[in-house]
């Protein structure tokens, strides 16, 4: 074995597997730039690292479950008049996941609540931050189906190992009363632990009818509006809009 492939296999043992893997191309670069020792040995730090978080980002990416690719990008403010880019932009500096903060859109379909919510999950992913998507009730399912093997703190625990969960249309329809009480004790242990976007076509006013007016809707509620930036978002459908337009 060459010293180079010696070398390069010493560093994938350390787990320096992008020096490992670039480890010519680095040298090379090295010698073209005349760097100096103290440069080069910091270059190949800075490439570990920021292809490591890279990578982390990419992983986040997937296990996050975005429905879609909608990104705020996309997102067209002259259409959605009931939220600026202001309000929108000022959420990404991401103070609202380090303060355990959560953002509540509320508004009738089709306005852009999934996309925004999307959207932001997709900056917060980009930004360090691990995001999972749901919608509300694949989430509901999914507790049930831990809830009946006897593991539903196992399963809520897992969940809250996301700095943010995106719980999607919320309120659409009902729910039994156990899937009440495992929502209930989901959104318990992310209270001021972890940060939740919620969307949901109901008003605050109806959340007591949609749960039944049961003795765990109203700390739900309770627990979801305390710390919360709430969005109403109004105007006309976006689905519709297009239908329209030609
Ligand atoms: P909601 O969740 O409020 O029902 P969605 O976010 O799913 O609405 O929006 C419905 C569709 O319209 C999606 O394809 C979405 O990307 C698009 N959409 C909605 N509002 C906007 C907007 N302001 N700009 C661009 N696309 C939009
Ligand atoms: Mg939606």
């Amino acid at each position: 074995m060459g010293m180079l492939e010696h070398t390069a296999a010493q560093y994938r043992s350390l787990r320096l597997s992008a020096i490992a893997s670039e480890l010519t191309q680095l040298l090379a670069d090295a010698e073209e730039g005349e760097m100096s020792y103290l440069s080069f040995a910091n270059r190949l730090a800075e490439h570990e690292l920021s292809r490591r978080q890279s990578s982390r980002v990419q992983r986040n990416h997937k296990a996050a479950g975005f429905p879609a690719q909608k990104h705020l990008e996309g997102f067209d403010y002259r259409h959605q008049t009931t939220i600026s880019k202001r309000q929108v932009n000022a959420l990404l500096d991401f103070q609202f996941i380090d303060e355990r903060h959560n953002l509540v859109f509320i508004g009738p379909p089709g306005v852009g609540k999934t996309h925004l919510a999307i959207g932001i999950g997709h900056k917060a992913v980009e930004a360090g931050y691990r995001v999972l998507f749901r919608n509300a009730l694949d989430l509901v399912e999914e507790l049930e189906l831990s809830e009946m093997k006897g593991e539903l703190k196992k399963k809520v625990s897992q969940l809250a190992k996301y700095d943010l969960l995106i719980i999607d249309e919320l309120g659409y329809l009902p729910m039994t009363r156990q899937a009440r009480y495992n929502l209930f004790q989901l959104i318990n242990s992310l209270y001021e632990y972890r940060s939740i976007i919620l969307t949901t076509n109901k008003d605050f006013t109806c959340w007591g009818e949609f749960f039944h007016d049961d003795n765990v809707a109203v700390p739900i509620i309770d627990r979801i509006i305390h710390h919360s930036h709430i969005f109403m978002l109004g105007g006309e459908s976006y689905r519709l809009k297009q239908k329209t337009a030609g």
